[in-house]
């Protein structure tokens, strides 16, 4: 099995959501066997009780389970059922352990983050269906509930084998109208809170208001030790329904194929 792990850096609210959902649908249309996995690192345990005013739709599976809206931009985007099993929250992980604990089934041991909660985020990650499993961790890097998954994957990726892994870092750049100029600053901030913790991303994808001149984005391939042919500008669009397209476009199932050696049909996008 190979994994695709998406983090956000900077902000949130950027796209990672819409960008991860692209490029599941693009894999799919080349004849890759992916599934997908949204990790939210909240301690609800389902988005059913949480306010849409601040979480938007609540969005129900086939099977009956209250999800936030990103699975509902999976399902429409990949053209597959979501169930409960493509997401997780922080609280699932933690109830599951903290009952588990009152059963007496640690055997006396002392439960810890690392390695019970690790543990059981792996197995949750491993038991996946499918040849490829994209996951989306959501929130920034540098977010307090988010480092235990962004250490469980690492762990993940040690264990088994690091080529099977390709992380891709989705960043924003923002242009500053005064100055005309796009300021990389804090994607080289989040870049390298993610090294911090032991991940080196493969992949930098960086969005903006417009696209960025060809001097940033390899001066951002320098600093986050990127190739920068990994480095891949996703400019606003005015309808996210394009962005599978643009992703075509840009050859970006090409370049994930071949870093995670996986085998794709050369054959024109199907997606209107
Ligand atoms: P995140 O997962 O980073 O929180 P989402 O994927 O949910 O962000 O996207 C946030 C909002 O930005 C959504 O309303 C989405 O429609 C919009 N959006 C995402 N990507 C683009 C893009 N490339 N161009 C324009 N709007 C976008």
């Amino acid at each position: 099995e190979k994994y695709i792990v998406v983090t956000g850096g900077v902000l949130s609210g950027i796209g990672k959501g819409i960008f991860s959902a692209s490029l599941a649908r693009l894999l799919k249309e080349v004849g890759v066997d992916i599934n997908v996995l949204k990790i939210d690192p909240y301690l609800n345990v389902d988005a059913g009780t949480m306010n849409p005013n601040q979480h938007g739709e609540v969005f129900v599976t086939d099977d009956g389970y209250e999800a936030d809206l990103d699975l509902g931009h999976y399902e429409r985007f990949l053209g597959v059922s979501m169930s409960r099993r493509n997401n997780i929250t922080a609280g699932q992980i933690y109830s599951t352990i903290i009952q588990r604990e009152r059963e007496g089934k640690y055997l006396g041991s002392t439960v810890q983050v690392v390695p019970h909660v690790t543990s059981e985020i792996k197995e949750r990650i491993t038991s996946m269906p499918g040849k490829v499993l994209s996951i989306e961790i959501g929130g920034t890097v540098g977010d307090i509930e988010g480092e235990v998954f962004l250490e469980a994957v690492r762990e993940l990726a040690f264990e088994k084998n690091r080529n099977d892994f390709l992380f891709i870092h989705v960043t924003y750049v923002p242009y500053l109208r005064v100055t005309n100029e796009f300021k990389t600053k804090p994607t080289q901030q989040s870049v390298q809170l993610l090294r911090k913790i032991g991940i080196q991303p493969d992949v930098i994808v960086v969005r903006s208001e417009m696209p960025i001149d060809s001097q940033s984005l390899y001066k951002i391939a320098l600093f986050s030790g990127v190739p920068r042919d990994m480095v891949i500008n996703l400019p606003d669009v005015g309808n996210v329904y394009q962005i599978p397209e643009t992703l075509y476009e840009a050859q970006v199932h090409k370049l994930v194929a071949n870093r995670l050696n996986i085998e794709i049909q050369d054959k024109p996008l199907n997606w209107t």
